[in-house]
């Protein structure tokens, strides 16, 4: 069973509505990019993948014990979270949080994770440094691992790369991939980067006030609606159009 269905989904504001006609399912180690034009619909569909959101039309189905809390989450960068006052590890430690429950304190399971993650992310170094002082790739590891303590399962990461240098961007692009096949977490990615998507992703799926595409990035790559956007961002590197 999948991880997440979404059956005739359509989602939208006070009555107006944004995006519509949603059918696909995430699967189990997928690695899904969600691509389309600004006001497409896409942070609308992460809200309500991650129940922030109430969907108008359709259904929403949690599959193989995935519950909504239990979604990693790495949302897309306000300038107040880039100030917030806190160490590195306190940051990566508060993916804890929806776990957590009511217990007022958390557990040394909890302060184990946190540490882990901080390894796996190579930041281990930085744990006791302030986050508003971390250059912006370091911080978005940060919020990678924080996003990490609060999943087994699946990593929903919204814009991750906005603002980050070509290289930064690359690291961490690479960063997900190693984490999506080494430990099979599912991946969710919002990306403006459609050709770094067909790259990485297993899945794409395109919006455009309704699902253009939801397929293998594969066959995505071989359709006249992934073509004509691929070559459209080919075609914005050498000054022209930029379509998504
Ligand atoms: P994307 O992430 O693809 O850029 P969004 O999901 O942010 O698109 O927005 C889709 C549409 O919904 C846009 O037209 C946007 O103006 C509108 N929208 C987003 N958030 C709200 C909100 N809180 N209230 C009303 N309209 C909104």
């Amino acid at each position: 069973m999948a991880l997440i269905r979404c059956e005739d989904v359509s989602i939208g504001y006070e009555g107006q509505t944004v995006v519509r006609d949603l059918d696909f399912s995430i699967g189990a180690g997928d690695y899904l990019c969600i691509v389309g034009e600004n006001g497409s619909g896409k942070s609308t569909l992460v809200k309500s993948l991650l129940g922030l959101k109430n969907v108008e039309k359709g259904r929403i189905i949690y599959g193989d014990g995935l519950k909504k809390n239990e979604i990693g989450y790495l949302p897309q960068q306000t300038d107040t979270q880039k100030d917030f006052p806190a160490s590195v590890y306190e940051v990566v430690l508060s993916g804890r949080l929806n776990s957590r429950g009511l217990k007022p304190f958390y557990t040394n399971a909890d302060k184990k994770a946190a540490e882990e993650k901080l390894e796996l992310l190579g930041i281990r170094d930085l744990a006791k440094q302030c986050y508003r002082e971390l250059s912006g790739g370091q911080k978005q590891r940060a919020l990678l691992a924080r996003a990490l303590c609060a999943t087994k399962t699946m990593l929903l990461l919204d814009e991750p790369v906005t603002g980050l240098d070509p290289i930064v961007t690359a690291e961490f692009y690479q960063l997900i991939r190693r984490i999506n096949r080494e430990s099979g977490i599912a991946v969710v990615m919002v990306s403006h980067d459609i050709e770094s998507a067909v790259e990485d992703a297993s899945h794409i799926l395109h919006l455009q006030e309704k699902m253009l595409f939801f397929g293998t990035a594969e066959e995505y790559r071989k359709s006249r609606i992934g073509r004509r956007f691929l070559e459209g961002a080919d075609k914005a590197e050498n000054g022209g159009e930029r379509h998504a």
